[in-house]
Formats: structure tokens, sequence, C-alpha cells
């Protein structure tokens, strides 16, 4: 080997690993933000629902001198921060596991509608909303997780102001108020835009007052998922995030809670 190749050899070995380098700095020099409210006896789930348990089943000290706790967890597959799966209004759709990895990863786009569900509690993401966004921030990429900023996070575990009813049952069900997605909106990002997921912070992507859950039935019919009941969207810029949402991976589940955090990319 020449000087010249052992030259060239090197520059390329070190270029490699700045490279690499690189690659990883996105990650480690990143803020991590967390999308998940925890789960308690204050977790706010459908009126209909059970809300989540979570019982003593040891904690102390042992007869053996150590310290030992563990506990029982049981909940609703739709309470709290939690999945979607397809199958949930979409006979035949995905189901939790069958959610592929890369489902669950994307580029976060945020779509702040916080002054407008200020003065609405019924107030339903639209189009324009979208187009807005567009205008300012570019065409919503290819395999985007799209996240609905209504600012009802705010108002969360606060039954009454977050859902607009402390009613359980049916009656519950009847005075719920709370933004969700239009349906055509949702028919709008699924045939004009590749995205696969969205989310809100609210409990369900279709507004309170939803009789027909149409925008959850045209979102999963072709396969997308949503999260429902997110934290801290307030903290994420419009665009630059990425998603990383994993629920518990229920076999057949309809939903499941989930853990979902966000990577804020350092420009
Ligand atoms: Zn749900």
């Amino acid at each position: 080997m020449n000087r010249v190749t052992a030259l060239l050899i090197g520059l390329i070995l070190i270029a490699g690993c700045a490279h690499h380098r690189d690659r990883l700095s996105v990650l480690k020099e990143g803020r991590w933000i967390d999308l998940t409210w925890s789960f308690d006896e204050q977790s706010v789930y459908w009126p209909t629902n059970i809300p989540v348990r979570h019982e003593t089943v040891f904690e102390g000290m042992n007869d053996k001198g150590y310290y030992y706790s563990s506990f029982k967890f049981s909940a609703e597959e739709h309470g709290g921060t939690h999945f979607d799966a397809p199958i949930h209004f979409a006979k035949g759709a995905n189901s939790v596991e069958k959610v592929p990895v890369e489902q669950l990863v994307g580029e976060g786009v945020v779509v702040d509608v916080t002054a407008k569900a200020a003065v609405d509690r019924d107030y339903q993401v639209s189009i324009e909303d979208f187009q807005s966004w567009e205008e300012k921030n570019g065409r919503i990429p290819d395999g985007a997780i799209v996240l609905l900023n209504t600012g009802f996070a705010q108002y969360y575990p606060d039954k009454l102001k977050y859902t607009g009813t402390m009613l359980a049952g049916a009656a519950g069900v009847e005075n719920l108020h709370f933004p969700g997605l239009h349906p055509d909106a949702a028919k709008w990002l699924v045939d004009q835009r590749k995205i696969k997921a969205v989310g809100l912070d609210t409990p369900s992507i279709d507004f309170g007052q939803s009789k027909d859950f149409m925008s959850h039935r045209i979102l999963y019919a072709r396969n997308l998922t949503a999260y429902e009941n997110l934290a801290n969207l307030n903290s994420l810029p419009a665009k630059g995030s990425w998603i990383i949402a994993l629920p518990m991976k229920i076999r057949g589940g309809s939903g499941a809670p989930l853990r979902i955090v966000a990577l804020i990319v350092k420009p």
C-alpha cells in the first residue's frame, strides 16, 4: 500500500466515524417529552367504562427480612392515554399486536387549534386547519403522525372540565363535550396525505357529541391508528419532533394503554 492509498483509506475511515457520530447525536442531543398521563384512580375513562384498578398484592417487609412490593393492574382498553387499533371500528383490520412497529414511530406534525377550542368545546378540526398548517410549515410529510393540540390537556384529569360531564353510563355519553377531528378532515388526511396515525388531547378522535364516530371509521378503514388523552402537546414544535408510540401488545386488542414520547430533534 502506498502512502496515498493509506491516506485515502484513513480519510474514508474518519469520514465514516464522523458520519456515525452525527447520526447518533440526533438521539443524544435531542430533548425527550413524555406525552403520557400516569395511570391512577383519576385517569379519565369513557362514561360507560369501569375506571382503572391498581391493587396491592403485597407491600412492606416480608418474612425474609427485605422490602418487597407487587400490585395488580386491570383496565379497559380505551381509557387514560391509550392507543386505538384499526379493528376498534373496522372488521378484519389490524388488532394491536398486528400493527407494524414502523407504524408506531414517525415524524410529528402538531396542529394547534387551542384558540378555536377555547371558545367552542365542540370544535372539530377542519381541512382548513391542516391547510393553514401547511402554508406555514410545508406539506404534511409522508409517514407523519398528526397530533391535534386542542388545549384540553390543561383540564386533565378534571372530568367535568375535560369531558363536559361527571355523569356515568349512557347519560354521561349524551353529555360529552370536547373537541375532535371533523370527518371531512379525516377523509382529507387519508385521501390527500400519507399519514400513519392521528393523536389528540381529548378522550376521542371524534368530538364528544359524535353519534356515529365517523372519523374513527374513516381512519381505521384505511388501517390508520389513533392516540387519545395525550399530555404535553403544547411542549412540541409544529414540526421537528419524532414520535414513538408503544401500546401494550395485547393480542386481539382493539386498543391498549399507551406509552408515548416525543424526541425534539435539535436543529
Ligand atoms: Zn380509544
